[in-house]
């Protein structure tokens, strides 16, 4: 596949898909078959070094981000093979350095061995601190080893650390949610990313909805979850940026945040996706993906695991952006819609803009279009009804 000409190179991620086990709501790529790890770590360096001599390669890069599947089960030896190939190939200036962890890999050593490759943020799989709802994720960790990890971060004074928490799961009463904030804060923890639970169809929970087995909880419910983190973090000092996500000010995730604004980024490891917009006067972007299949990139000995290379037009980066922006707190500005999208609301859209601005789901102040808390909450349905309008 030929490659677009690069500007500049943001952004490095790179799937690890192995976990011990599959956890029931999960609908990530990943396989638990991890006497692959090794040779799945000889494919990634081989994909890496893929692209050594190439325009990429010259590019300073802000941050990486190893996530998976489960990238705390690779070992030292297996870290220095990636982070050595990433140092060969490209021009590493990272601000921040995040690898996602489970706390049931995590030790003081573990962490101190993490450390010593430049990862300077945890993020923590911490999902919650009661053991029937981790029973019922399926989670390979349990309460004390999400308490653990979470201490050796303390004491290994990791420089920073995001942690996940997943509510509304059914049966789940506020109490229960209130347990998880407060246990979770005595951690002090920069960044916590918090996801309503989704039932996505092909996961063991899906099956079990589909069947009948599991009611999941009602929006009423979920909305109340969500205020009480809104309102628990906010008094922490914890404040929502995005719709899953909160942060101590200037602790925003810059790796994740940029996706949300477009910046390139390359993508390594089976179902990765790549993004390139070539400089602000190109009217299309490329996104691609490597096929999600560890068998075919065990094989490839060729660099050529990339598929479903897409052309995104204007108006497709311009919905995307309005999609990302309005997610978040800071919104979208309309004159930056028009400059780099040429992008510009129908009648229609105004209309509804309107409408929701009476009811106190979106605002606009100056140039500025954000959704309101209450708008946050049903982002998701106002962004499809907005976009249906243009
Ligand atoms: S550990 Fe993470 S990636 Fe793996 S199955 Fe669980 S949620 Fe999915």
């Amino acid at each position: 596949m030929s490659k677009p000409r690069p500007k500049k190179l943001p952004g490095i991620y790179i799937h690890i898909p192995f976990c011990k086990q599959a956890c029931s709501y999960c609908d990530f790529y990943f396989k638990t078959r991890q006497q692959l790890l090794q040779p799945f770590t000889d494919a990634l360096e081989n994909e890496i070094l893929s692209y050594q001599n190439s325009p990429f390669s010259r590019l300073p890069v802000q941050t990486i981000y190893i996530g998976g599947g489960t990238p705390s089960l690779l070992n030292e030896s297996q870290l220095e093979q990636i982070f050595s190939a990433m140092q060969n190939v490209f021009r590493l200036e990272p601000l921040e350095v995040t690898m996602e962890l489970n706390p049931d890999d995590v030790t003081s050593s573990y962490l101190k061995m993490i450390r010593s490759f430049g990862v300077d943020r945890a993020s923590m799989g911490v999902q919650t601190f009661q053991s029937e709802i981790l029973e019922f994720m399926h989670r390979a960790h349990n309460r004390n080893e999400a308490l653990h990890a979470l201490e050796a971060l303390r004491t290994t004074g990791f420089p920073s650390f995001t942690a996940d928490l997943i509510y509304g799961n059914p049966n789940q009463p506020l109490s229960m949610l209130e347990e998880d904030i407060r246990q979770l804060l005595e951690f002090n923890p920069p960044h916590i990313s918090a996801y309503s639970l989704t039932i996505e169809p092909k996961t063991r929970l899906g099956k079990q909805v589909e069947l009948g087995r599991i009611e999941p909880p009602d929006d009423e419910i979920v909305s109340e979850h969500s205020d009480l983190l809104y309102n628990l973090l906010g008094d922490a000092g914890i404040h929502q940026y995005e719709v899953s996500n909160y942060a101590k000010p200037g602790k925003e995730a810059i790796h994740n945040s940029s996706y949300w604004s477009h910046q390139n980024y390359l993508g390594f490891g089976p179902s990765a996706h790549s993004f390139w917009w070539d400089d602000d006067n190109s009217r299309t972007a490329m996104r691609w993906q490597n096929r999600a299949d560890l068998k075919f990139y065990l094989k490839n000995k060729s660099g050529d695991i990339q598929t479903d290379q897409e052309e995104l037009d204007l108006h497709t980066l311009a919905e995307e952006r309005l999609m990302m922006a309005l997610r978040t707190t800071e919104g979208i500005s309309m004159k930056e819609l028009e400059k780099t999208y040429a992008y510009q609301f129908s009648e229609k859209q105004i209309e509804f803009i309107s409408g929701q601005i009476q009811q106190n789901t979106i605002t606009k102040s100056e140039d500025w279009l954000r959704l309101t808390r209450e708008g946050l909450k049903i982002s998701d349905l106002l962004l499809v009804d907005l976009l249906s309008r243009g």
